[in-house]
C-alpha cells in the first residue's frame, strides 16, 4: 500500500508526479530547497518540507535530508523523478533500507545499468543488439588493443565504463592516435568517475537516436510501448522528441520492442525504463538503459493512451501491470518541444521573473509546466520550464498543431527558446522526418 509519496524532485516533473498521486488518491509531500518555495507543486502538495539551501548538493541531492523528510511526514514511498538522484543506486538502497518504497528499479539493477561495460554485457546476454566493440574492458596490452581496433574498423570510439552525460568518450579516426586516446580517456575517467575502466566501440558516423519505452512489474511481466525519436539535439541535450519514430515500421517496432521487454524479464527489471539505441542503415545498436521516467515520456503516453507515472506507482505498490502487450496500440503521432529559459540563439540561460504566462491549448495540445505569471525562475537549476506536446492523427497534423501552439504560447519577462522550436517545426528536413543526431548542430552552424 502506498498512501503518501515524497516527491524528491522539482519543476515540471514534480508537478507531473503530484498530479498522478492526486489522481490515485495518494497524499503528497513536496520537498524543496529554500529558493523553491514558490514552485507550483509545493503550493499544491499536502505537506511540504524544506530540505536545504539552493545548491542541489545540499538539497535535491542530499540523501539524509530526503530520508528524514519521508520519516517526519510518515510517507510510504519516494518518487525520484528524473535527473538528481533518480539513477543513484545508493539512494535507492538507502530508501529501501530505511523502510520506504523506492519508485524505480532495485538498487542492483540501477548499478548494473549504470556501468556501461556491465550493462552492455547484460544486454548482449539477453539478445539485445549492441555496437560492435571490445566485448568488455580494454586491457593494457597495446598490441591487443591495436589489433582489436583494426578488426572493428576505424573510426572507433573509446568510452569510459563509468561515464555519463556525454562525458568520458573519445573518437579515434586512425591507428596513429589509438594508444594515446586510450591512455587519455583512461586517465580522465579515473579523475572524473574514480573508475579507469574503458572499452572500445565502432563509431557510427550518422546515426539517429531511437529509444524504446518499457514497463515491467514484480510478477515477471514486461511490455514495451513503442519507440521515440530523440535525434534533434544540441551538445547531447535533447531539444525535440517524437513518437513514433519516422520510418520505423510496425514489424521493426514489434521485433525490437519485444527484444527490450524480454531483456527486462531476463535482468529482473522493475518499473519504467528506456532502452537507448543508435539507429543507422536500418540497424539498431544498444547504447544504454535509463532506469527512470524520461523527460519525453508524454509523447509515448499520448500515442499509446497510457499514464506512465501512474503505472510506475502501481508497479512500486506491487500491483501487476494494468496492460498486456496486445493492449498497447501505437496510434497517431506526438511531438514534444522542450521549452527552456534560455536565449533562442545564444543558448545562454535566462533566469528571472516571468511577468506574464499564457499556456497554449486546443485539440491535441498538452502543456506540462510548473510556471505561472509572477513565478521567478531561479538561476540554480536546469533551464527546462515546460514541455509542449502536440498530438495528431498523422505526423503532419501534429506538426501543424505544434506550429499553432508555439504561436499561441506567451512567456514574458525572460527569454525562451520558442523561436528555435518554431524554426525546427518549419524546417523542410524535419518535416520530411528522420534527420540524424548531427542535423540540428549543422543547421545552427555549430
Ligand atoms: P552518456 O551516458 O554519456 O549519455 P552514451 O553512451 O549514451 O553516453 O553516449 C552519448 C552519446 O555519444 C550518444 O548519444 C551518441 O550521440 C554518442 N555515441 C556514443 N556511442 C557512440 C558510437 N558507438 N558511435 C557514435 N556515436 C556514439
Amino acid at each position: 500500500m502506498i498512501d503518501k509519496i515524497v516527491i524528491a524532485n522539482r519543476g515540471e516533473i514534480a508537478l507531473r508526479v503530484l498530479r498522478a498521486c492526486q489522481e490515485l488518491g495518494i497524499k503528497t509531500v513536496a520537498v524543496h530547497s529554500d529558493v523553491d518555495r514558490d514552485l507550483k507543486h509545493v503550493l499544491l502538495a499536502d505537506e511540504t518540507v524544506c530540505i536545504g539551501p539552493a545548491a542541489s548538493s545540499e538539497s535535491y541531492l542530499n540523501i539524509p535530508a530526503l530520508i528524514s523528510a519521508a520519516e517526519i511526514t510518515d510517507a510510504s514511498a519516494i518518487h525520484p523523478g528524473y535527473g538528481f538522484l533518480s539513477e543513484n543506486a545508493d539512494f535507492s538502497e538507502r530508501v529501501e533500507q530505511s523502510g520506504f518504497i523506492f519508485i524505480g528499479p532495485r538498487a542492483e539493477t540501477i548499478r548494473l545499468m549504470g556501468d556501461k561495460v556491465s550493462a552492455i554485457a547484460a544486454m548482449k546476454a539477453a539478445g539485445v543488439p549492441c555496437v560492435p566493440g571490445s566485448d568488455g574492458p580494454l586491457g593494457n596490452d597495446d598490441a591487443t588493443n591495436l589489433r582489436l581496433a583494426k578488426e572493428i574498423g576505424y573510426p572507433i570510439i573509446i568510452k569510459a565504463s563509468g561515464g555519463g552525460g556525454g562525458r568520458g568518450m573519445r573518437e579515434v579516426h586512425s591507428e596513429a592516435h589509438l594508444l594515446n586516446a586510450i591512455a587519455l580517456t583512461r586517465s580522465e575517467a579515473k579523475a572524473a568517475f574514480a573508475n579507469d575502466m574503458v572499452y572500445m566501440e565502432k563509431f557510427l558516423e550518422n546515426p539517429r537516436h531511437i529509444e524504446f519505452q518499457v514497463l515491467a512489474d514484480e510478477h515477471g511481466n514486461a511490455i514495451h510501448l513503442g519507440e521515440r525519436d530523440y535525434s534533434m539535439q544540441r551538445r547531447h541535450q535533447k531539444v525535440l522528441e517524437e513518437a513514433p519514430a519516422p520510418g520505423i515500421t510496425d514489424e521493426m517496432r514489434n521485433r525490437m520492442g519485444k527484444i527490450c521487454a524480454d531483456a527486462c524479464i531476463r535482468i529482473g527489471y522493475r518499473g519504467a525504463g528506456t532502452f537507448e539505441f543508435l539507429f543507422q542503415d536500418g540497424e539498431f545498436y544498444f547504447i544504454e538503459m535509463n532506469t527512470r521516467i524520461q523527460v519525453e515520456h508524454p509523447v509515448t503516453e499520448r500515442v499509446t493512451n497510457t499514464d506512465l507515472v501512474v503505472e510506475q506507482i502501481r508497479i512500486a505498490a506491487g500491483e501487476p501491470l494494468s496492460l498486456k502487450q496486445e493492449d498497447v496500440v501505437v496510434q497517431g503521432h506526438a511531438i514534444e518541444c522542450r521549452i527552456n529559459a534560455e536565449d533562442a540563439k545564444t543558448f545562454m540561460p535566462s533566469p528571472g521573473t516571468i511577468t506574464h504566462y499564457h499556456a497554449p491549448g486546443g485539440a491535441g495540445i498538452r502543456m506540462d509546466s510548473h510556471v505561472y505569471s509572477g513565478y521567478r525562475v531561479p538561476p540554480n537549476y536546469d533551464s527546462l520550464i515546460g514541455k509542449l506536446i502536440a498530438y495528431g492523427n498523422t505526423r503532419d497534423s501534429a506538426i501543424a498543431r505544434m506550429r499553432t501552439a508555439l504561436n499561441e504560447i506567451g512567456i514574458e519577462g525572460i527569454r525562451t527558446n520558442v523561436a528555435l522550436q518554431q524554426d525546427i517545426i518549419d524546417d523542410p528536413h524535419f518535416q520530411t522526418g528522420g534527420t540524424n543526431i548531427h542535423y540540428l548542430e549543422k543547421k545552427l552552424g555549430l
